[in-house]
């Protein structure tokens, strides 16, 4: 774009719009582009910080006449990068949240966090899907799967979307639901961010005062053991428990635990979602496995969800790839106890199956549910390693393609390249071929190509 063709779209834009927008070269501009992934770099024409939907409606309409792509960002969790031929839309001023605990529902939009969901949702003894890290976009999330600590228990979280607001690439805001545009509803439950940007969801909440829930931390020495006898006992245990193992390499921070900090150790995270069962004596056999260096696994108040991962808060440069794996092999249980002595901050498997298995009451686009395990890895890119992190990622990851299911979308890294291939290869041949087929009849001209994931 020349400079006037620039100046001639930022006074469109200006003039459309109620909300802020920012031009490159100010630090305002740089301030909403950063997110909390800040390896990645975005260098938009402009950034919109939309007020409503009118304003992305109105700013997809003057990107896509001036032939420019539109992205989306919340918190910048995995935002990919994007560059002078696209307007960056930041959704955060988008702060509708209201609980409707007769109908055991939550209306989202696309500014807030889950950890607001589920603070508004605890005083009715309600809960929702959130992620393990609930700073996490809820919108931004759930158009992409979203994986939670209990999925194993109710599924993921966009199998439990009652209707969804969506401005399209002809700039228009429409509704999607069970009987609304049902093509286009089925494919955003799942299929991410190719099919327009979400202003607003209602989702499902459940019945979720307190879980069972929290990690256990081994030293290392103890890792294999422990991977091992977890691998057999996540087939046994009953769809109520949800769980993770991840080795972690723990930087020296005064933030974490102090018999944490510094330490490679193995954590392996247990939630329990019964009134029946008793979910101490599910854990049981891995509690007798080691002498854990600390164990925090108690009844939790469910908003407290976060606690279970203990993901981190702060914004970092960080890179991260992942798998689905089909099995998990002897060979791969060896692959995988490789990352202690790799640079990388976390190697994780966290046990799918149970309610992630089956499909939910209104089809959706969710690909990857016959896989046994998701597989993540997370560099972060600091002196001395930031050179060395990234192909040390793709080769253990890599190492894994003999059981490939494909990469669930919110875990598969960066949009570009063989990780967009990867979510690909998490649908089957039908759900492939219908995706791609709604995608080219509501953007033909792909002006979400730069916050579509595949
Ligand atoms: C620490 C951490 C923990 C995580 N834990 C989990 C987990 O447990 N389970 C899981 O499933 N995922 C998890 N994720 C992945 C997370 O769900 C995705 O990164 C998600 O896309 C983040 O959404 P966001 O809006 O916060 O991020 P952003 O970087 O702001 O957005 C990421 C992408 O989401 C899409 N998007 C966001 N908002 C909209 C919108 N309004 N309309 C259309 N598209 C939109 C766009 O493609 C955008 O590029 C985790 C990520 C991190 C960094």
């Amino acid at each position: 774009m020349t400079t006037t063709e620039s100046n001639t779209v930022l006074a469109a834009l200006d003039a459309a719009t109620r909300g802020a927008v920012l031009e490159p070269g100010t630090a305002e501009y740089i301030v909403e582009a950063t997110g909390f992934n800040v390896a990645v770099d975005h260098q938009p024409a402009a950034v919109v910080v939309a007020a409503d939907a009118a304003d992305i409606a109105a700013v997809v309409r003057i990107a896509s006449a001036a032939g420019l792509k539109v992205a989306v960002k919340c918190t910048g969790h995995s935002a990919d990068a994007t560059g002078p031929d696209t307007i960056l839309v930041c959704t955060r001023a988008l702060r509708t949240l209201t609980v409707d605990h007769h109908a055991r529902t939550a209306t989202i939009g696309a500014g807030i966090v889950w950890q607001e969901v589920l603070d508004a949702a605890a005083p009715f003894g309600l809960g929702a899907l959130a992620g393990s890290s609930t700073t996490v976009g809820a919108v931004g999330y759930t158009l992409g799967g979203g994986l939670s600590p209990i999925g194993r228990t109710y599924g993921f979280a966009a199998d439990h979307v009652r209707s969804i607001e969506v401005v399209t690439a002809d700039g228009v805001a429409r509704r999607a639901d069970e009987h609304q545009n049902a093509d286009l509803f089925w494919a955003l439950r799942g299929g991410g961010s190719a099919f327009g940007i979400v202003t607003e969801v209602v989702v499902d909440l459940f019945p979720l005062q307190t879980v069972l829930g929290g990690g256990i931390f081994y030293d290392i020495t103890d890792a294999r053991a422990v991977v091992e006898a977890w691998r057999l006992w996540v087939s046994t245990v009953p769809e109520s428990v949800s769980t993770s193992v991840a080795i972690l390499h723990l930087p020296p921070m005064p933030e974490l635990p102090e018999p944490l900090r510094g330490r490679t150790v193995l954590h392996l995270r247990f939630t329990h979602v019964s009134n029946t069962e008793d979910g101490c004596a599910l854990l049981a056999p891995m509690r007798a496995l080691a002498q854990p260096i600390m164990d925090t696994v108690g009844e939790i108040p469910f908003a407290a969800l976060a606690s279970v991962h203990m993901d981190p808060t702060d914004p970092m440069p960080a890179m991260e790839r992942g798998l689905l794996l089909n099995e998990l092999t002897d060979e791969g249980l060896e692959i995988f106890m490789t990352a202690a002595e790799m640079p990388l901050a976390v190697a994780e498997l966290r046990a799918m199956g149970g309610a992630l298995s089956r499909g939910p009451a209104i089809d959706n686009a969710v690909g990857g549910r016959q896989a046994a395990f998701n597989l993540l890895g997370i560099g972060v890119l600091v002196p001395p390693i930031a050179d060395m992190v990234p192909g040390v990622l793709d080769a253990f990851v890599d190492r894994f393609e003999p059981w490939s299911g494909g990469a669930f979308m919110n875990m598969a890294g960066a949009a570009s390249g063989t990780p967009a291939d990867r979510v690909r290869l998490g649908w089957d041949a039908a759900t492939r071929d219908r995706l791609d087929a709604i995608r080219a009849s509501v953007d033909p001209q792909r002006v979400f190509a730069a916050a579509a994931r595949w």
